[in-house]
């Protein structure tokens, strides 16, 4: 800013200290003057050029100002109007003209008159960028500061951004707004413009401030109070809504009930009140939206959690031994280890033992043992299959969130179950799927643990349930695909499938009677012959366990009982003859080993999750190149076994009477025809080799010998696992010689007396014991 003429006009004028109140140039204002001194000034004023000095007291209160008490900078202002008001005061118009400084105060009565300094700057004032970035900014900050609710017109924001002169805008802005009188002294005493638009810049920047805190102070008071205010509103208007269709009684009704309920059981703190206060709720939300729904469903399950129920154990090993017996037949072992383990877990008194887990093929009666476990405790039983559960949500359940969530399967089973301490029996614990949401292992490994447990929380709930209590049983059908942090927890217990004989007491004892009873035949006279059942078993049924069999006892009582609806007659006898008639014709025919001895042809022993299996291997060699092809149901382990077995071989050609070059001249194909599924690969090694060597050396082999057991490249005999299935499953399919290694030896307690007797067993610690065995000699090429 330019002072293009820095001469000081001085002038002498009359004054008035004004009280409260201060004047800009460019204002035009009134204000009213009671005070002698003051109307003497103005007198003085209107006899001269109208022209009067105006300045503000420092205290308005102050009555006789002496010079002192006012600032020494002030407006001169011209007078446009005065009017005389009733009692000695005069309102005047005044205009504000330009700022001015007292040099001297000439008098002091009968008023003040003063020597004033007026600072002259060429009305032509050269706007630099550093002037025009400061008018802009004032204007956006006064903008700011009528928008944020100053009564400020909008027509003042459109002159004021018309203004040009940067010290004439500074003055009009600063006339509109509201300021302490020390700053509107400082504006005043700012005689350079550029300097008056920083401090009104720097002033409205402060007052927005202020601004600001004044507003949210408001605000946050305002909205207690609408909050207040506003649920209320929404409360009355919802009772008035609930009125109106007739629900309100019957929601608070509801609500009173649930907190009843909810009051009355015993549950941890955290979850009573969290159900408290979602029954609270059902009063707020309006009655017809979803979310009453989903708070019912909450309450239901909460209410109807056996918090605090629990059945009283029954401590007695010998009744536990009669229960038992009662339910099941045979499985001397299996009950024995049982009943040790109940009267462990109830010498030491805590839960915190390991996990039983029954495991053998299907239907051989784990479920039932597990049920004759809670019936011996008197206990209630509760079961939940895992086969192909692979979303952890299954388990933990969903979030209420989701659209119709309900809790995961513990807390749904334990809800059935009715009590916080059954037996709760985890169905095919091998079937569990590694999940692509979530570890379903991992949450089971949860609940299964006694130092987890107690705090179980399902995320329906979002509560903890105490599993503490609950006594935990899995089944499975194969140890391979348990995972093993699972199977480190777990007691295993293994059940075997049953002979013959087996099922046939079973069916006569158990099944038969049960399944009379059950289709209300007990009545009746109603025989089912032991040949018939043998047939069923042999004929109808493939199987280690007896579900099948049970399922076909059902088919005939079922059948019975309608012929005896249909004929009114009310007894019937089945026997082997009559059974099609009940049952349809044979499903599998009589599983007999293969009449001839064949050469290239080996009947091996397969173990597999369903029992164990008869499985047929085939040997053809071709002219060729020395290829070994294998097909069937191969792993790979089966492969290396051939391979070894191969090797074997060559090594021992002369013996073997094979040409020595055979593994160069031909190619050799193993197959295995038959589904059986084996899952212990090496197990077929021996068997493979006495095929390989029979089909090369055109020996047959015996038809009545099955085998089953490792081969190394020497030609040894290794053990493998699942004898007893095995040499069940041998039996089943009518083979006389039984090959098994000789380290197997001890397996041979674990097989029922009755199949011991009928079959002949041989032990083998190489191959040429093998071959011996299942080669047939010359001489005995006609025997069989
Ligand atoms: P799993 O759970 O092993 O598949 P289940 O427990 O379902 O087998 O058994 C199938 C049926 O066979 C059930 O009705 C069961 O009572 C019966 N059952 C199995 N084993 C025996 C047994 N040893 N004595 C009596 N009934 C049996």
């Amino acid at each position: 800013m330019d002072k293009k003429n820095g001469t000081q006009k001085s002038k002498v004028m009359p004054l008035i200290p004004l009280r409260g109140l201060s004047i800009f140039p460019y204002m035009v204002i009134h204000f009213d003057v009671g005070r002698d001194k003051s109307i003497n000034a103005l007198e003085k004023a209107m006899i001269n050029d109208s022209m009067i000095f105006l300045t503000s007291q420092k205290e308005a209160k102050v009555d006789m100002p002496t010079p002192e008490d006012f600032y020494h900078v002030g407006t001169i202002c011209k007078i446009k109007q005065m009017l005389k008001l009733p009692g000695d005061t005069v309102r005047v118009l005044v205009e504000g003209i330009n700022r001015a400084k007292i040099t001297e105060i000439i008098k002091d009565e009968p008023y003040y008159e003063a020597k004033l300094e007026e600072p002259s700057y060429s009305t032509e004032v050269e706007k630099d960028k550093k002037v025009e970035a400061i008018m802009r900014m004032v204007i956006e900050k006064f903008e700011e500061y009528t928008s944020a609710g100053n009564k400020v017109s909008a027509d003042v924001l459109i002159t004021v951004s018309e203004i040009e002169e940067p010290g004439r805008l500074a003055d009009v802005i600063a006339s509109y707004i509201q300021l302490k009188s020390t700053n509107k002294q400082r504006l005043l005493e700012a005689f350079d413009p550029y300097e008056r638009l920083e401090t009104l810049h720097a002033i409205l920047e402060e007052e927005l401030e202020v601004i600001q805190i004044e507003k949210q102070i408001a605000q946050r008071v305002k909205k207690q109070i609408n909050k207040v205010q506003k649920e209320y509103y929404l409360k009355e208007q919802l009772k008035a809504i609930q009125k109106e269709l007739g629900e309100d009684e019957g929601i608070a009704q509801e609500v009173e009930e649930y907190k009843e309920k909810i009051e009355d059981i015993d549950m941890p703190d955290e979850v009573k009140e969290k159900a408290l206060k979602e029954a609270e709720r059902l009063l707020k939300v309006s009655p017809s939206s979803a979310e009453t729904g989903v708070i019912r469903t909450y309450l239901d399950w909460i209410v109807d959690l056996p918090w605090d129920k629990e059945t009283e154990d029954r401590v007695d090993i010998k009744k536990s031994r009669d229960i038992l017996d009662q339910d099941h037949y045979g499985l001397k072992d299996v009950k024995e280890r049982i009943l040790e383990y109940l009267a462990i877990r109830e010498l030491a008194n805590s839960m915190k033992g390991p996990i039983l887990c029954l495991v053998g093929p299907p239907g051989v009666g784990k479920t039932s043992i597990a049920k004759s476990i809670a019936r011996a405790l008197n206990r209630e039983f509760t079961r939940m299959s895992l086969g192909g559960v692979r979303d952890e949500a299954e388990i933990r359940g969903h979030r209420r969130t989701y659209v119709g969530a309900i809790p995961g399967r513990i807390i749904s089973s334990i809800k059935k179950a009715g009590s916080k301490n059954p037996v709760f029996l985890f169905d095919e614990i091998d079937k569990l799927s590694s999940g692509f949401r979530g570890d379903p292992a991992s949450a089971l490994l949860e609940v299964l643990d006694p130092e987890q447990n107690n705090t179980f929380t399902d995320h329906f709930l979002e509560a903890p349930f105490d599993l503490s209590k609950v006594l935990f049983i899995t089944t499975a059908n194969s140890l391979n695909t348990i995972p093993r942090p699972l199977l480190d927890r777990m007691e295993v217990i293994r059940i075997s499938g049953y002979t013959e004989e087996e099922k046939l007491q079973i069916a006569n004892k158990y099944l038969i009677p049960k399944q009379i009873g059950e289709h209300g035949l007990k009545d009746k006279k109603v025989n089912i012959s032991e040949n018939a059942v043998r047939e069923v078993i042999n004929s109808y049924t493939r199987e280690s366990g007896v579900r099948n069999l049970e399922r076909m006892i059902a088919n005939i009582c079922r059948k019975v009982a309608k012929r005896m609806v249909e004929e009114n007659i009310d007894s019937a006898k089945i026997n082997a003859g009559n059974l099609n008639k009940y049952l349809g014709i044979q499903k599998y025919r009589r599983e007999k080993a293969k009449k001839e001895n064949q050469i290239g042809i080996v009947t091996g022993l397969a173990w597999t999750a369903v029992g164990g299996e008869t499985l047929s291997i085939e040997v053809t060699p071709m002219p060729g190149t020395g290829k070994l092809q294998l097909t069937g149901q191969l792993g790979d382990v089966m492969k290396e076994s051939a391979r070894a077995g191969i090797s074997f071989i060559r090594s021992k050609t002369e013996e073997f009477e094979i040409d020595k070059d055979f593994y160069k001249e031909k190619d050799i194909h193993i197959h295995i025809p038959e589904g059986a599924i084996p899952k212990d690969g090496p197990s077929a090694g021996i068997t493979m080799a006495t095929a390989v060597i029979s089909a090369l050396s055109n020996v047959p082999v015996n038809s009545k010998v099955a085998m089953t057991g490792e081969i190394t490249l020497r030609g040894r005999v290794l053990p493998v696992g699942g004898i007893k299935e095995k040499v069940l499953g041998a039996n089943r399919a009518g083979i006389k010689k039984v090959l098994l290694p000789w380290d197997n030896k001890k397996d041979m307690e674990d097989i029922p007396s009755n199949v011991r007797k009928k079959l002949e067993f041989v032990f083998v610690e190489n191959m040429e014991e093998v071959l011996s065995h299942a080669l047939v000699k010359e001489d005995e090429k006609n025997e069989n």
